[in-house]
């Protein structure tokens, strides 16, 4: 048996938008507290086509071998860090 578990936890939206959007905030909180969250995965599905499946993050690789950590549907150059996560 692994010794990877991988959590599912249902969330739902009214829509594909917003579920993305929940779904990106849940990955983007949780990864805060723990390091094993992998947004790239992160995906979102109707409750009746649970195969058909959506992306939420981008997830390009990027020279150097980072992620782009920014919503699947952007429209600004890729990017390692979502820049409004940076404000502080
Ligand atoms: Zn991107």
């Amino acid at each position: 048996m692994t010794d990877r578990w991988v959590i599912h936890l249902p969330i739902t939206a009214p829509d594909l938008h917003r579920a993305r959007i929940f779904a990106r905030t849940a990955a983007r909180v949780l990864a805060r507290l723990s390091a094993r969250v992998e947004p790239g995965g992160v995906t979102v599905s109707a409750e009746d086509q649970q195969n058909v499946r959506h992306w939420v993050f981008c997830d390009r690789l990027l020279p150097g071998g980072s992620r782009c950590a920014l919503p699947v549907d952007h429209t600004s150059p890729c990017s390692r860090c979502a820049p409004w996560l940076n404000r502080r």
